[in-house]
């Protein structure tokens, strides 16, 4: 994980960014708050498996209820704007972030829509805007490549 600020939000659909120094169990333990001091980072109750980012695997998912991960209420987006480039690129964006399918479609929906030439900031801020969250630059990043990839292949023939 990269370096950053810890700073407070809602952290979807992008995880919150490692801090400096910290290896993947301590990581893992200040998202879920089994470290004891209270710094998690985000601003609602979530289950252990949606802390990590597992999100297709949280208890919430077989019934147990209480987590307010944003994961369990993400609306789909239109279906209009789910084409098949578009629905390709969801596909692959779930499988890197454990992401339920409707994130993935609305992700790639609301940054498909910027166009080809969107920089990782625009998808970054537009994400920002649609889930009232901190969107970090990897996962703006990835969005990107994603797309782009899922374009070229469309392109050629
Ligand atoms: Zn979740
Ligand atoms: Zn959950």
């Amino acid at each position: 994980m990269s370096t950053a600020t810890m700073k407070t939000g809602k952290w979807y659909p992008g995880v919150p960014p490692g801090l400096d120094g910290e290896d993947d169990d301590a990581y893992t333990d200040r998202l879920t708050g089994a470290d004891g001091t209270g710094r998690v980072p985000y601003d609602h109750l979530r289950f252990r498996e949606c802390s990590m980012g597992y999100h297709l695997t949280c208890s919430c998912r077989s019934g147990n209820t209480g987590c307010l991960c944003p994961c369990h209420t993400d609306p789909a987006p239109d279906p209009a704007a789910v084409t098949p480039l578009i629905a390709a690129a969801a596909g692959i964006l779930c499988g890197l972030y454990y992401l339920p399918a409707t994130t993935g479609e609305r992700v790639m929906a609301e940054a498909g829509a910027l166009g080809p030439d969107a920089g990782k900031e625009a998808i970054a801020s537009r994400l920002g805007e649609v889930y009232g969250s901190e969107t970090g630059d990897w996962f703006a990043t990835d969005v990107k490549a994603v797309l782009r990839d899922v374009r070229a292949k469309a392109d050629s023939p």
